[in-house]
């Protein structure tokens, strides 16, 4: 399994410019309004320090109960500004974060499908659900509150300075110790939460196994191991959160002891610059208030930043997705008719040894070819090959002398349709459901093609073609899925079809059914089938048995039987069953 790849630093970084860049006055207007509720929320300190200046001189009541309502005003001021504030923020963040969600699908849907089967579904589920919401909260809420904190203490600090020079730079000196102890936490917490997370899933991984097979491990007595093995796991979950556990209680008492620094420093140095006059009082208070002020966006930046951190990351996963390489945009004027040609064709998984080996094989336009052979013989590989979402290794796979994984993406899906037993319902109508194979398809050509494919279904519903289809609408059975995807198929007029397993999986009775429809698909086209029912292969013009990545016997059904060879045998034993049943493992020829 090869994941897919994860962005580097400097192109997450990017990536965030050009964001905040395309919403530049979004993001001003966002600042602006948090500034100068910042601006307003600094008057009262400085007033309360002017009242403490004016009773130490001497002043009537009249004048503190103004000041006091200026003061009530210049909350009450700071407080709309940063309700607007944050309703601007939100809005920037949910259009930051649509946006980022769209580009994500429009990458999504052009990976080349060999890259999504490689990496696995997980990780791109992973990183469309959990990695996707993590950045979306991270824009939305994350990088607000800290740059919102930022500028609130950037302006908290500025005023101390601004009250007296000596009095900011005690309040720095408050400092160090926190951004010391933040870097010293941040650089080893993700690995040891890393860790933690692990060490839990072992444990929950081991428990869960041991109580599923509870009936094996006494029947095998290996109880006293499986003790063994779960307290060995859960050691490992003590040592790890005793290793977070330490982390924290170092972090939060140095960060925590660090809070009332600044403000001790201030009272002192204040005290001493007072002594001389070189202060008031009222602006040591001041000074005084407004770190007091500071310790709540202090918390907030320290809180956030880990979760900033976690943001990053995702947000590298979801943009990894755009690094890998598009499918190539091909060449399409090259190819001309419609014979498919295998050459020498070799493949191997990533990594594996090859499973063909060497394929020679020629298919005219319009006919219809059955492939048999035991299972784990190279079946399926040899019609991802013909259907180009793999290319060979060595050897060639063409189309009207172009190879088929040169031929633009589109227009290859448009020539030659795989059919698997996959046939998916997407939430929609009927309409939307058959829409996307042919977009230009008029409602006529989508109901005639239901009707071909023997979808009588389609007359019950109650909306026809707008009838929505999926989750909590109307929902179709197996069959009729296919039929659905059948029709889509139709629609969708490729000239080649390649059925793998297409009807495998259904229940005879269905499975006749859909044969029938899919007889109705296939008039007209060249048809490569994966027999899994020996009819399949006697209606077929030819035969072709593959065993251990090689074609062992090609020819036409009679020919084949004639010759007396693996498929003969196969045949003679199958028919005497006289029955319709798919071929078990026992059967296949070998
Ligand atoms: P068939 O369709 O005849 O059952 P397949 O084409 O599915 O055979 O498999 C041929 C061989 O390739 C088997 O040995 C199988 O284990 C291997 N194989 C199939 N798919 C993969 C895959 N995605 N990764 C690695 N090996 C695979």
């Amino acid at each position: 399994m090869s994941r897919l790849p994860v962005a580097e630093r400097g192109t997450v970084r990017r990536a965030l410019r050009d964001l905040i860049g395309r919403h530049r006055r979004a993001v001003g207007v966002v600042l602006a309004l948090h500034a100068a509720a910042a601006v307003a929320g600094l008057a009262p300190p400085w007033l309360l320090g002017t009242i403490v200046d004016r009773v130490t001189g001497g002043t009537d009541v009249a004048t503190v109960d103004r000041l006091a309502l200026v003061i009530g005003g210049c909350v009450l001021v700071s407080a709309l500004l940063s309700r607007y504030a944050q309703y601007a923020g939100h809005r920037f963040g949910e259009r930051a974060v649509a946006e980022l969600r769209e580009e994500f699908v429009h990458r999504t849907l052009g990976l080349p499908v060999s890259v999504v089967e490689r990496a696995g579904a997980g990780d791109l589920a992973t990183r469309s659900s959990v990695d996707v919401s993590t950045v979306g909260t991270t824009v939305r809420d994350v990088v607000p509150t800290i740059v919102i904190a930022s500028v609130q203490l950037a302006l908290l600090f500025g005023a101390v300075f601004l009250l007296h020079p000596l009095l900011g730079l005690a309040a720095l000196a408050g400092l160090p110790s926190i951004w010391a102890v933040t870097r010293w936490y941040l650089r080893r917490a993700s690995s040891a939460y890393l860790i933690e997370g692990a060490a839990s899933a072992e444990l929950t991984e081991t428990l869960t196994t041991t109580a599923e097979g509870a009936r094996t491990v006494e029947a095998l007595r290996l109880a006293d191991d499986r003790i063994r093995h779960g307290t060995t796991r859960i050691a490992g979950v003590w040592r790890a959160r005793r290793a977070t556990l330490a982390l924290r209680t170092v972090f939060f008492t140095v960060v925590e002891a660090s809070y009332p620094l600044p403000i001790a420093l201030v009272l002192l140095v204040g005290g001493a610059l007072l002594s001389r006059e070189m202060v008031s009082l009222g602006a040591v208070v001041a000074a005084a208030l407004y770190l007091q002020q500071a310790i709540d966006p202090l918390d907030r930046l320290l809180q956030w930043t880990e979760q900033a951190q976690r943001g990053f990351a995702s947000f590298a996963r979801v943009l990894g997705v755009g690094l890998v390489p598009p499918e190539p945009p091909g060449t399409v004027a090259t190819s001309r008719g419609e014979r498919l040609v295998v050459r020498e064709a070799r493949f191997s998984y990533a990594g594996g040894h090859d499973v063909l080996h060497g394929i020679d094989l020629e298919v005219r336009p319009g006919e219809r070819l059955a492939i048999v052979g035991p299972s784990g013989a190279g079946k399926s590989t040899l019609a991802r090959l013909l259907a180009g979402i793999d290319a060979p290794r060595r050897g060639v796979v063409s189309i009207g002398g172009c190879p088929v994984t040169d031929l633009d993406p589109a227009e290859r899906r448009r020539r030659i349709a795989l059919v698997t037993q996959e046939h998916h319902v997407f939430i929609g109508s009927v309409r939307d459901n058959l829409a996307f194979a042919a977009p230009d398809a008029s409602d006529e050509q989508m109901r005639s093609a239901l009707a071909t494919v023997g979808a009588d279904w389609y007359a019950e519903l109650p909306d026809g073609l707008d009838t929505p289809l999926g989750d909590g609408a109307r929902q179709l059975a197996a069959a009729e899925a296919q039929q659905l995807a059948l029709a889509r198929l139709l629609l969708a007029d490729p000239h080649t079809l390649i059925l793998d397993e297409a009807t495998a999986a259904l229940d005879p009775t269905t499975a006749r059914r859909t044969e029938r429809a899919l007889a109705a698909v296939l008039v007209g086209r060249t048809v490569i089938a994966i027999a899994h029912r020996l009819n399949t292969a006697h209606d077929a013009d030819r035969v072709a048995v593959l065993a251990d990545g090689r074609i062992t016997e090609i020819g036409s059904h009679d020919e084949l039987v004639a010759a007396g060879g693996a498929y003969s045998a196969l045949w003679h034993s199958w028919h005497r069953h006289g029955d319709e049943r798919p071929l078990s493992r026992k059967e296949q020829p070998s």
